[in-house]
């Protein structure tokens, strides 16, 4: 049976007949209300009466995807309610990313060959890279160098630095965009207290939601754990690390005068090695996860995206940490050349890839916490 044709829904009052069927799970789910107690979504729903577009695309970026409330449900399939809160949010949620993205064209095409692109991408940009050493110089692809400024016999730093700006620069654009038409469409006005932003923080740094109410995420069978959310953290973490190491390399590079590669003791090098280690494991066991994870959660269709970005990361991780093992190798122009390939290419997917969920989880947790307290305050 189509989504639309199942008993309650309202396709009219929908831009996709995926909002019309969240729109009847969350009717039907608003009469029970047995979960309210396992995540944010279901007290955020009982605040509603209706459920316009762009709330269920906040209730949908609200949902951390535990499970818990398809298991605990007693009209999940093979019920003729069909109620499955995890994949269809899930659905919706994966919807809303081309729904919001900046520029809007550009999304469908990412959601189909995302991996597709992003290598495309990272193996021109690293033959790119290569060649452009091979005009310059073709001595510095056969030799090995060490010290300071090695790596900028490849490429100058300026030129470098300028290519990966304006990727960097397009790719902060470009979600700056989504969060603020995602932001927007739920019919928020700017202001927000600054508990209201606290509390988002410390439930986005803790993953408070991807816990199924206290026991655990659900995965493959009906023994929930935790291991869900430590890799989300390894992943987290290890990103903000990488950022971190970068960040320091940058002061480093124009306020102090010092040119990479930096010693394995120094800050820029120990940070990025934890953070790729957190890159390289994190992604890993979120891939091994979602290969084990019950299908009938899942938005099977989509899952392609979902791996596009994970594969970027390790992939960055992995270019990465190879450097920095082989980097007084001969093998270190090839690698740099690698890296900086697939680091282009995840900045140019970005925002049209699963890393926006963490931008719109973030801002449905600052929305939750805003509506929260307005919704208390009230008594
Ligand atoms: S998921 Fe099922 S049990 Fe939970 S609130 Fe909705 S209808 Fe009720
Ligand atoms: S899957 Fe988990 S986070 Fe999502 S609505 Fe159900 S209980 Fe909440």
């Amino acid at each position: 049976m189509l989504a639309t044709e199942k008993a309650g829904a309202r396709p009219g009052l929908h831009a996709s007949a995926l909002l019309a069927e969240a729109d009847r799970l969350m009717t039907v789910c608003n009469s029970c209300r047995y979960c309210e107690g396992l995540c944010a979504v279901f007290p955020a729903m009982e605040m509603r009466r209706a459920f316009p577009d762009g709330d269920l695309n906040y209730l949908a970026n609200l949902c951390h995807s535990c499970g818990a409330c398809y298991v605990d449900c007693q009209f999940s399939p093979p019920h003729e309610f069909d109620v499955n809160v995890p994949r269809v949010l899930a659905q919706v949620r994966n919807e809303s990313y081309a729904a919001y993205a900046w520029p809007r064209a550009l999304a469908p095409m990412f959601a189909r060959n995302g991996l597709a692109i992003a290598v495309i991408a990272a193996l021109c940009v690293a033959a790119f890279v290569l060649g452009f050493a091979a005009w310059h110089d073709r001595s510095v692809l056969f030799g090995a160098r060490t010290g300071p400024g090695a790596f900028y016999k490849l490429m100058p730093h300026n030129a470098m630095a300028g290519l990966f700006g304006i990727a960097f620069l397009y790719a902060i654009i470009a979600l700056w965009m989504g969060v603020r038409a995602f932001w927007r469409d739920g019919g928020n006005e700017v202001g927000v207290a600054p508990g209201g932003w606290w509390r988002a923080m410390r439930d986005a740094a803790s993953l408070r939601y991807l816990d199924g109410g206290g026991i655990g995420c659900y995965n493959h069978d009906e023994r929930p754990n935790d291991r869900r959310k430590f890799y989300h953290h390894l992943t987290f973490y290890g990103f903000a690390l990488c950022f971190a190491s970068t960040c320091v390399a940058t002061v480093y590079h124009y306020l102090l005068a010092r040119e990479a590669p930096y010693p394995w003791w120094d800050l820029p090098v120990v940070l990025g090695t934890l953070g790729g280690i957190g890159l390289l494991f994190g992604p890993l066991g979120l891939m091994i996860a979602k290969l084990r994870r019950d299908r009938v959660m899942v938005d099977e269709p989509r899952l392609g995206m979902d791996f596009a970005f994970i594969v970027m990361l390790f992939l960055t991780s992995l270019t990465g940490l190879l450097l920095l093992l082989l980097r007084s190798s001969l093998l270190m122009p090839l690698l740099l050349a690698l890296h900086l390939g697939v680091v282009f290419a995840l900045f140019i997917t970005l925002p049209y890839g699963k890393f926006v969920h963490g931008l719109y989880r973030f801002a449905a947790l600052v929305r939750y916490a805003k509506e929260h307290r307005a919704f208390t305050a009230k008594g």
